[in-house]
């Protein structure tokens, strides 16, 4: 770069920068957290990266080199925060390991990340020892949480941290290095490893923090409710430390009533999680009276699975206000936001929430465009292709993966896919994951707008549909339904009310009612398992 014309700095973009800005002028601002016994834990942005930087000291001292992987097994608290920031700041890659999967999977991705260190909390000790003897970690520390004493023979991390002597220098940090990784749930295939940079990091958290994304300020307090092994943790916890936000930290309690009041405690005034997390919360809401707001009012980053536009309207009325995203575990998460344009402002309430039930816009730094089999798909808001994206904080190959390499174009876009369609505006609609398209009689039928017309029944609480093999058709519809504690519906009510929006071959031809639909490790609908489960199911002819 040496012979570019320019004469500006070239300031390496490290997440160090921004714990090191969070400490020193927003050392009193709050991190707070609820830890698993659901005490409170009260530590601020000036502990954090003192804590963090001891640890640093101590990972080299363990030996650590630079890209080596830390892993944690670890709720959202103050201690995984200060792996967030530690880990990096040593040279090293840290690696939250997705603690609802099963034990050999999460072996699987912890020997196929070559994690050499572990940090643990000691509730998930039993999680551990399901899988540790596959596993060879080289030392393994335990994070003690108020509550009954744990018994094991690995080290402790508060008495670990005391070994720092905070005179050791730490290794300069490069914006290409690594930083952190996460698996995706591997829906198909193995997990599959994206490798994040620090610069891929900063950037993802200024576009985070931008006011046309979350708008994300020193004025904010915001809470993590995505678990901080998913996705990157959503990129907020460095989102938060950049513009020097008190932060909040749910551990384990995600559950409605704990939520809600936390939310209204320690007056959170953004936040971010799955649509399921806030279909129970509100609930919840429903719960505490028709009116119910919190203190202050509550913006919401969602993503994940599509929110249903019902939801967005419910939750607008208790004041909270779905940011709706689009992103991947590839794309650090955040690639897109649907947030109203200036000339929609003046739109009816009812072309407003249809556009912010799509996937919107690409945030600046990422672009996206759709292809099918006749190629590029024009912008007119009915071509249906698979969405394919590239930018700044995208990735470029799956760690350790080379067969792998087909999910990028020969041009180099990361082939996601999703399918979409792209209006004249620039605007995307997910129709669906391509695996989870219905395929009847050579048309296409979307299963998420099926669903998401069905979770506007006042009687619905949560719907599925998946394609399942007919005799004639190939696959038809069919649609799983959980109703509200209570409510009662029937299939032929649910039928005629679908009616009123779609053409009758798209109506599914069969329902079942169940008590609750099965998720995935991240909240996300398990649309395999009820592809399974209704495998053989017999359509009335
Ligand atoms: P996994 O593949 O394990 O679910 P991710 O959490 O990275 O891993 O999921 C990314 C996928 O989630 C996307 O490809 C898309 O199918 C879905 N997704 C993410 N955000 C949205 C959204 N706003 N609307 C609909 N689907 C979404």
């Amino acid at each position: 770069m040496s012979d570019s014309l320019h004469t500006m700095m070239d300031y390496p973009l490290t997440l160090t920068a921004l714990l090191e800005r969070a400490g020193q002028y927003f050392a009193d601002k709050e991190v707070v957290s609820r830890l698993p016994d659901g005490s409170m834990h009260r530590s601020n942005w000036g502990q954090i990266k003192d804590r963090a930087l001891r640890m640093a000291e101590c990972l080299l001292a363990a030996g650590l080199k630079k890209g080596d992987r830390v892993a944690t097994l670890m709720w959202n608290h103050y201690a995984h925060l200060e792996c967030y920031f530690g880990v990096p700041a040593a040279g090293g890659v840290l690696h939250p390991l997705n603690l609802r999967l099963h034990p050999d999977e999460i072996a699987w991705i912890a020997n196929h990340a070559q994690d050499r260190f572990l940090i643990v909390d000691d509730v998930l000790l039993p999680v551990l020892q399901k899988f540790a003897a596959k596993v060879k970690f080289e030392r393994i520390w335990v994070v003690k949480h108020p509550g009954p004493p744990s018994r094991h023979e690995y080290e402790d991390y508060e008495a670990w941290l005391k070994e720092a002597t905070g005179q050791v220098p730490l290794p300069a940090i490069q914006e290409n290095d690594g930083a952190s990784m996460c698996y995706t749930s591997g829906t198909t295939g193995h997990p599959k490893g994206v490798l994040y940079s620090h610069r891929t990091q900063v950037l993802h958290s200024m576009a985070q923090a931008m006011a046309d994304s979350c708008a994300v300020s020193q004025h904010d307090v915001a809470l993590l409710a995505a678990p901080m092994f998913h996705a990157n943790g959503w990129g907020l916890s460095y989102t938060a430390a950049m513009v020097g936000a008190k932060y909040v930290l749910p551990g384990p309690n995600l559950d409605a009533e704990s939520l809600l009041d936390l939310i209204a405690r320690e007056g959170v005034t953004v936040t971010c999680a799955v649509p399921t997390v806030w279909l129970a919360a509100l609930a919840g809401m429903e719960k505490r009276g028709p009116d119910w707001r919190p203190p202050r009012d509550v913006r919401i980053l969602c993503g994940g699975t599509a929110p249903p536009e019902s939801l967005i309207r419910k939750l607008d009325h208790h004041g909270f206000h779905v940011i709706h995203s689009w992103g991947m575990t590839e794309t650090s998460p955040q690639a897109t936001v649907s947030l109203l344009r200036t000339k929609s402002l003046a739109w009816p309430e009812d072309q407003q929430y249809a556009v912010r039930s799509k996937q919107g816009w690409p945030l600046p730094l990422v672009e996206v465009r759709t292809c099918n089999e006749k190629g590029l798909a024009p912008w007119d808001g009915e071509t249906m292709g698979e969405l394919e994206v590239r930018g700044a904080w995208v990735a470029a190959s799956y760690f350790n993966a080379p067969e792998t390499r087909d999910r990028w174009t020969a041009d180099g876009w990361f082939r996601t896919g999703d399918v979409a369609t792209i209006d004249p505006d620039g605007c995307i609609k997910l129709v669906d994951r391509s695996k989870d398209l219905v395929k009847s009689g050579g048309e296409w039928i979307s299963s998420v707008d099926l669903e998401n017309m069905l979770m506007s029944h006042p009687a619905v609480r949560e719907a599925g549909v998946v394609g399942v093999h007919h005799p004639k058709w190939q696959e038809r519809p069919l649609a799983v339904v959980a109703l509200k504690d209570g409510a009662t519906a029937t299939a032929d009510e649910l039928c005629a009310f679908l009616g009123t929006k779609f053409a009758k071959w798209q109506l599914p031809d069969g329902f079942v009612f169940v008590h609750d639909l099965p998720h995935t490790s991240t909240g996300k609908l398990l649309k395999t398992e009820l592809r399974k489960k209704y495998a053989e199911w017999k359509w009335q002819t």
